[in-house]
C-alpha cells in the first residue's frame, strides 16, 4: 500500500507539479524586475516625503499624501528612472524639466487648496504638478505651449487615470477664461512680469503661485492673494526655473 502511495505521489509531481512549475517559473522569473522595482519605488517615494519633504517643512497632509500616491517615475524619461525620487529637476524633451519635488510641494502647500478648488496650471510639461494637484483638488486645468509635450502629458494623465485634469496646447499667458475662475493659479515658468490675464481669472481671495523675475538663473517664488484692495504678495524663497515664453516676452 504505502508503495502505491509513493507512486502516485511520484506521479503527481511529474504530471502536474513540473509542468505547472515549469511555466510559472519562467514567468515569475521575467516579472521579477519589475515586481522589485515597483516595490522599491514606492520605498524611495516614502523617503523622499520623510527626508526631503518633511524635514524640510512641508507639513499639509494632503500635499504630503499625494506627493506619497503619484508616481514620479511614470513622469521622468527612462534613463533617469534610478534618479525619479532624488530631490532635484530632471530633464525632459524640448529643453524643458521636470521640478524638483521639494518646489513641487512648496509651490503646492502655498496654493493652500481645498478639495473643491479649481486650479489652473501653466506649463504642464510632465505633467508631474498637474497629477500632484488632481490628488488634492477636484479640477485641475493645464496649457502647455510645446506640443510635443502637450500631447504627451494628456497621453500620461490619461493612462495613469487623472480624469479630473483638462490640458490644451497653447500660450498660457491669456489663461483658460471658459473654465475660470480660479480659486489657484500656479505657473511653472519663470515669469518676468505678473500677467494680468491669470490675475483676472482669479477668483476674490484666490492665489497666484509664481517664479517671478527675469533673470535666468534666479528668480523669487512668490504667492499673490487677490483681495479687495488688490493683490498681496508673499515671499516664498528663491528658485530657478525654465522662462516662460511666448506673449509675455512681447
Ligand atoms: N510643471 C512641469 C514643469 C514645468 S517646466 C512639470 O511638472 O513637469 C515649464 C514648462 O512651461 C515647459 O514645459 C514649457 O514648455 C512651458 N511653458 C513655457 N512658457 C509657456 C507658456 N507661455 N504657456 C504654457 N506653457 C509654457
Amino acid at each position: 500500500m504505502p508503495r502505491t502511495g509513493s507512486r502516485k505521489t511520484v506521479s503527481f509531481f511529474k504530471n502536474l507539479f513540473f509542468p505547472l512549475a515549469a511555466t510559472a517559473l519562467p514567468v515569475i522569473l521575467w516579472s521579477w524586475p519589475e515586481i522589485a522595482s515597483s516595490e522599491s519605488f514606492t520605498e524611495q517615494r516614502s523617503q523622499m516625503v520623510e527626508f526631503d519633504l518633511k524635514q524640510r517643512g512641508i507639513s499639509d497632509t494632503a500635499v504630503l499624501n499625494a506627493m506619497l500616491r503619484v508616481p514620479r517615475h511614470e513622469f521622468v524619461q527612462a534613463r533617469h528612472l534610478n534618479v525619479a525620487y532624488a530631490d532635484m529637476a530632471l530633464p525632459i524633451k524640448e529643453n524643458q524639466t521636470i521640478s524638483q519635488p521639494y518646489i513641487v510641494a512648496l509651490m503646492t502647500e502655498s496654493a493652500r487648496l481645498q478639495p473643491a478648488d479649481k486650479v489652473l496650471e501653466i506649463g504642464t510639461g510632465s505633467a508631474y504638478q498637474a497629477a500632484v494637484l488632481a490628488e488634492i483638488v477636484d479640477e485641475v486645468y493645464s496649457i502647455e505651449i510645446v506640443k510635443i509635450l502637450a500631447e504627451e502629458a494628456a497621453k500620461r494623465l490619461a493612462r495613469l487615470g487623472y480624469d479630473n485634469v483638462k490640458t490644451r496646447h497653447g500660450d498660457g499667458y491669456q489663461g483658460w477664461e471658459e473654465a475660470g475662475p480660479f480659486d489657484a493659479i500656479l505657473i511653472t515658468a519663470a515669469t518676468p512680469k505678473i500677467p494680468q490675464p491669470l490675475v483676472d481669472q482669479l477668483k476674490m481671495g484666490g492665489r497666484l503661485v509664481l517664479p517671478l523675475g527675469g533673470h535666468r538663473l534666479s528668480q523669487n517664488l512668490v504667492v499673490l492673494t487677490k483681495k479687495k484692495d488688490g493683490l498681496h504678495k508673499e515671499f516664498i524663497t528663491g528658485v530657478v526655473f525654465v522662462p516662460m515664453t511666448g506673449e509675455i516676452r512681447q
